[in-house]
């Protein structure tokens, strides 16, 4: 589970990493208010579950409170990649005279948490491990030793952090790891973390992500959970009784019977794809293929406004290929198809169920490995337009 960056500053606050002031507020006039309560100059950021807000437009500084009615308005409404913004969170701006990064998330292939830092923060960080890997800074973290002061020195030393600067962030990250063990964090960020001119280290923005299965041990996350928070798609899919879980940044809707073939198709599209085309969604409609699910799952997938084709991948055991292709078309009687469907049928009838698609308004084929080619294809099209 993802949350809003304002409830994870919350939680950053009551683990005592140093934050600014900030609140929330859902209308330009609220903003002013707050702008007046903070004194200016003031930031605005929009409260949206993507990444890269700085760079599509959504925080903006705000020079007086009339700016803070203004920049609010803009950035009330705006459509960020594909998320359309409710809320915006209002903090006193800090003046930075230095950008850092640091994180800590789940390394699965060694099973332990893994540190990262960077001496190079802000909104360029993709590009800092390509460019100038020497500035990134790793430890993994034994359950049995914990973290300790010592080596997150070394290691912020050694990423270029100035040592006032390292001996704050150590002491963030051991009780950001306090945080991440409590509430059972999968990934926890702080990007940037910033050391003001007049000699403060803040974390002005905030992001944390949730093991699901652990939610049900804090009561707090419960709350969250069902709260208006989450991604609007995922809300409307969980609600339809779908496994569904929405990616940024992707362009390939992805259905798929059974979560293994799921996650392998989603792989094979990020291979095949070569930044071209991306999976925007894992979508699981599990066994079975009754046309209302297979209706339901289009529609949530279709949904996504980023999604521009969309990748099925069907594998008949007890469910036959035939059923699933006559589910298939009930499903698109009176919906819309606004976007091409590729749709990958193997194993039980699918010869059958081939046939029963071919001259419809699906695109049928016998292995991944052409539907990912149609797949590239359209999307190559499209990004040349
Ligand atoms: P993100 O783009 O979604 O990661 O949003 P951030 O909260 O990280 O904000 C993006 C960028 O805006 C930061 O890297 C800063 O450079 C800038 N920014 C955010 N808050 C402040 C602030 O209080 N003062 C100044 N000067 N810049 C800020
Ligand atoms: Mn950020």
């Amino acid at each position: 589970m993802k949350i809003q960056e304002h409830h994870a500053r919350d939680i950053f606050q009551k683990y005592g990493i140093p934050v600014p002031d900030a609140e929330v507020a859902t209308t330009p006039d609220e903003a002013r208010e707050l702008a007046d309560k903070f004194g200016c100059p003031v930031i605005i950021k929009a409260q949206v579950l993507v990444g890269g807000r700085g760079k599509a437009g959504g925080v903006k500084l705000a020079k007086d409170s009339d700016e803070a009615f203004e920049k609010a308005s803009q950035i009330l409404g705006m459509d960020l990649k594909g998320l359309i913004v409710e809320k915006v969170l209002v903090a006193p701006a800090v003046d930075i005279d230095k950008e850092y990064y640091i994180g800590i998330t789940l390394d699965r292939d060694r099973k332990q948490h893994v540190v990262i830092v960077s001496s190079a923060g802000g909104v360029n960080i993709e590009e800092v491990a390509e460019k100038t890997p020497e500035k990134i800074g790793k430890i993994w973290i034994d359950p049995a030793y914990g973290l300790h002061s010592f080596e997150l020195r070394k290691m912020l030393f050694g990423a270029g952090f100035e040592p006032k600067v390292a001996i704050k962030a150590a002491g963030i990250l051991k009780r950001l790891f306090t945080a991440v063990t409590h509430m059972d964090m999968s990934l926890v960020e702080i990007n940037p973390l910033v050391l003001t001119t007049d000699g403060q280290v803040l974390a002005i923005d905030a992001k944390i992500n949730f093991d699901d299965s652990g939610i049900y041990r804090n009561p707090e996350l419960k709350v969250l959970k069902e709260s208006e928070d989450t991604d609007p798609i995922e809300i409307e899919a969980h609600a339809r009784g779908l496994t569904y879980v929405r990616l940024t940044d992707g362009n390939v809707g992805i259905i798929g019977n059974g979560a293994g073939l799921v996650m392998a198709t989603m792989d094979e599209v990020n291979r095949a794809g070569r930044g071209i085309a991306k999976p925007a969604n894992f979508l699981d409609i599990g066994g079975g293929a009754q046309a209302e699910l297979v209706k339901n799952s289009l529609e949530v997938v279709l949904s996504d406004p980023n999604v521009k084709s969309v990748l099925i991948n069907v594998f008949g055991g007890i469910t036959r290929c035939d059923e699933v292709a006559k589910g298939l078309l009930e499903a698109i009687e009176g919906i819309e198809l606004p976007v091409p469907v590729v749709v990958r049928l193997a194993g039980t009838n699918w010869e059958e169920g081939k046939k029963i698609l071919e001259g419809s308004r699906f695109t049928p084929v016998e292995s991944l490995e052409e539907a990912t080619e149609k797949i590239v294809g359209w999307m190559t099209e499209k990004s040349s337009v």
